[in-house]
């Protein structure tokens, strides 16, 4: 049993050594940044894989990209588990499923980088003027 405040799981044989290996290996350097045990190793990389996942929306991002057209951008809005189609029409984005040129789906799309290279540069100018 662990003590209070603690966890414990179980993981194969395979995965402890492989772990167990990499903490060997990398002791000294480790005790360098204050990390003295195995566990305290674990505990270490765990907290760093979260945030790694955390900074980039890594859990399940809102919004995703699923195909990018001439004319069009279709996404995937996993809060409403819906896709959209957002169109460019008169020079402006328009969701085809909210029916609207302001939604976050919308929002979501001028965010894109690739969103460029379906504007001309005088048009961007346009609507960055608006
Ligand atoms: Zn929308």
């Amino acid at each position: 049993m662990p003590k209070p405040g603690f966890k414990s799981i179980t993981v194969s044989e395979n995965v402890y050594r492989k772990f167990f290996n990499a903490y060997a290996k990398n002791k000294k350097e480790l005790e360098f940044k204050g990390i003295t045990s195995f566990s305290g190793y674990l505990t270490s990389m765990m907290e760093e894989i979260m945030k790694k996942y955390e900074a980039n929306g890594l859990h399940a991002p809102f919004m995703e990209k699923i195909l990018i057209g001439h004319n069009s951008v279709i996404i995937k809005d996993n809060k409403i588990n819906r896709i959209a189609e957002i169109t460019l029409r008169d020079n402006e984005l328009q969701c085809l499923l909210d029916d609207r040129n302001d939604c976050v789906h919308v929002g979501f799309v001028y965010s894109l980088p690739e969103l460029y290279f379906m504007l001309k540069p005088k048009e961007i100018k346009r609507s960055m003027d608006l």
